[in-house]
């Protein structure tokens, strides 16, 4: 069902803090884009056949502002690429897997994307990503 890891998404209080940090790894930043559905910002780095997604989160009512004052800054979501969103999403609840979003909704990077729930996943944050580019 799955192709690669399309990216790893982190959690970020600061988005300038977080770029000036990857960019001293060696990596190149390619876009910074608001997501209004998210209430995030996020910035991409490419890195191999994957891409770092720093994610700030732009209100308090942000899923990514919860997770910080939960968890801290740190790994958020993983994200796998799948060919057929809606297809994988039929699969995975076919498959007992609690999914978070039902339908696929627009992702940053001009993707679309659906979240499964962490319960199903041993508290991981998955989601599944049909990438545009
Ligand atoms: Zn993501």
């Amino acid at each position: 069902m799955v192709k690669h890891i399309s990216h790893i998404g982190i959690a970020v209080k600061d988005l300038d803090a977080g770029i000036e940090f990857y960019k001293k790894l060696g990596l190149e930043l390619e876009a910074v884009e608001e997501v209004p559905s998210q209430m995030v910002k996020v910035a991409f780095f490419p890195c191999g056949d994957t891409r770092i997604e720093l994610l700030a989160p732009t209100s308090e009512e942000s899923p990514v502002a919860k997770f910080i004052e939960k968890k801290g800054e740190g790994i958020q979501h993983l994200a796998f690429a799948v060919d057929d969103l809606p297809a994988a999403l039929q699969e995975s609840s076919d498959k007992g897997i609690t999914l978070i979003d039902k339908q696929p909704r627009p992702g940053a990077h001009h993707a679309d994307i659906a979240f499964l729930h962490p319960k199903s996943s041993m508290g991981v944050l998955i989601e599944l990503c049909k990438e545009k580019h």
